[in-house]
């Protein structure tokens, strides 16, 4: 059994905690260390429990608070050696990771203290973006966010999941008729940019089994989103699969409840 917390999704800050009660580890640190202690303490998890970090890509949404995190608590970050590469000049990072960087090698299980990491390669517009198919305590987890189309990859890995974890980022036609320029429109919507809650039901389509027990729908844009339409749309693709897995919308700004993964 394997806990999973989300303590932040969306451009506001990514961070999302797993544990199997021997080794615990983040997924990005888009937010800061105070905020993920306060958060972990209200479910009462140890922050020193956390042995490492597994870095997605070099948006400030998702390391913003990564270097100076490294910088004072020194847990080591794993990632693929380009994106250590743009990590070492990124501003928010630079100078700051000193004795903790570990690489991964891409499309490899790569096995870091008994959890089995697998980083592959998504389209979207940072120096290099990837997903995790991770296994950790007999449970198969894959982390999907930050990608502009729905790939044979990421369906591949997606596939292999009893619990994923997938970006659901806009509505079409709220970004469309939304406040944002034409510009960011446009790279939202490209093939670099997020998914929208279709390309979320045309991954899920491709990818559910009758194994997958929990889906989570992550990094919701508050303005051309909600809860409610990317719940819907991916409910009903699940109930046109006849799927019996569980479907949960993270939180932007709050933390998650608790979530118990088993298959
Ligand atoms: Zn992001
Ligand atoms: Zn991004």
């Amino acid at each position: 059994m394997v806990r999973f917390v989300s303590l932040s999704s969306g451009s506001n800050g990514n961070c999302y905690y797993f544990s199997d009660g021997t080794v615990a580890f983040l997924i990005d640190v888009g937010i800061g260390a105070r905020t993920i202690k306060k958060r972990l303490a209200e479910l009462n998890i140890d922050f020193d429990s956390i042995s490492f970090i597994l870095v997605t890509h070099d948006h400030v949404d998702h390391i913003k608070s990564l270097g100076l995190f490294t910088e004072r608590f020194h847990k080591p970050v794993y990632a693929t050696r380009t994106l250590h590469g743009a990590l070492s000049r990124h501003f928010c990072t630079r100078g700051k990771m000193t004795g903790c960087v570990r690489y991964l090698d891409e499309n490899f299980e790569n096995d870091i203290m008994g959890v089995c990491v697998t980083p592959f390669e998504v389209p979207h517009d940072a120096t290099q973006t990837v997903g995790y198919h991770i296994v950790i305590g007999g449970e198969k987890i894959t982390v999907v966010t930050d990608i502009g189309s729905p790939t044979d990859a990421a369906v591949r890995y997606a596939s292999m999941a009893d619990h994923l974890i997938v970006e659901a980022n806009y509505d079409v036609d709220m970004l469309v008729g939304g406040p944002y320029p034409m510009n960011l429109k446009m790279r939202i919507m490209s093939e670099n940019g997020h998914l929208s809650n279709e390309q979320t039901c045309s991954l899920v389509r491709r990818s559910i089994s009758p194994t997958t027990r929990n889906l989570f729908l992550c990094h919701l844009s508050a303005h051309n989103n909600t809860p409610q339409a990317a719940f819907s749309a991916v409910k009903e693709t699940l109930e046109n699969l006849h799927s019996q897995a569980s479907l949960r919308c993270l939180p932007r700004t709050q933390t998650s409840e608790l979530f118990f993964l088993e298959h």
